[in-house]
């Protein structure tokens, strides 16, 4: 038999959001454990290089938002520890079998070569485009501020007209404030309105979207 050893608390799986609830149990002084099922901890964001020698990236996302503000960073600095995080200029694309350029999004800083990148296929779709990014870009201390602010349940009936006033002509509609469950109490005995929303929203803040280069050790 081996060794038994004994845990006051044992998060399963050592994503982000693992290691940080790992490392903040840890210094809250309970003896933790992190089992990570894969190879190597990180999750959606650790650094590999899964297919070709020299390019290097996550399986699954292709950016982190929100992430430079991220309290854990300052909380355990992180970055005296190693941990750097890189923004590249060209953010996304659309490769073309056809032999047509592509068509790249730039970091928000580079939103002139977005447009341009656009204008190639269509100008009246790279004008929308530009407009859509400076409204929303607008929001983006808005939404950086509501995200380690623990939601108000006096504000929870308000929500849906807040969000339609930001963004129902984009066709988020008050409903959507319905798909976070909340206490039966505040919740609306009408079911939800179905808005007609034929396209998604688009793309939502003007924050920094940021790429690691290292991850978090293991708490
Ligand atoms: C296709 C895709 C694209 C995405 N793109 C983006 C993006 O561009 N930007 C962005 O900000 N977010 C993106 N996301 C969301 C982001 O990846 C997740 O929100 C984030 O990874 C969640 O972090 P987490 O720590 O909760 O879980 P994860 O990062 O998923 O980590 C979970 C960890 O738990 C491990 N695990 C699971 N089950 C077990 C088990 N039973 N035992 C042991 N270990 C286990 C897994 O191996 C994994 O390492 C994307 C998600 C997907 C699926």
């Amino acid at each position: 038999m081996g060794e038994q050893r004994v845990y006051d608390a044992i998060v399963i799986g050592a994503g982000h959001n693992g290691l940080c609830t790992a490392a903040y149990l840890q210094r809250a002084g309970l003896k933790t454990a992190v089992f990570e099922r894969r190879h190597e901890e990180g999750g959606g964001i650790n650094t590999e290089e899964p297919l070709v020698p020299g390019f290097r990236f996550n399986m699954h996302a292709n950016y982190m938002e929100f992430f430079d503000i991220i309290p854990m960073i300052e909380d355990f600095g992180l970055e005296e520890l190693g941990l750097r995080s890189i923004t590249p200029e060209n953010q996304c694309g659309i490769a073309f079998a056809d032999g047509r350029p592509p068509l790249v999004l730039h970091r928000n800083d580079l939103l002139e070569k977005s447009r341009q990148s656009i204008a190639r296929f269509s100008k009246a779709d790279a004008d929308t485009f530009m407009e859509l990014k400076a409204r929303t870009m607008d929001f983006g201390p808005l939404l950086a501020m509501g995200i380690y602010t623990p939601p108000n349940p006096a504000m929870a009936g308000a929500q849906g007209a807040v969000l339609e006033s930001l963004f129902g002509d984009m066709g988020i509609g008050a409903h959507y404030a319905l798909k976070t469950p909340r206490p039966s109490s505040t919740r609306s005995s009408s079911p939800p309105r179905c808005a007609p929303c034929s396209t998604g929203p688009a793309s939502s803040s003007g924050r920094r979207s940021t790429s690691t280069a290292a991850a978090p050790g293991r708490s």
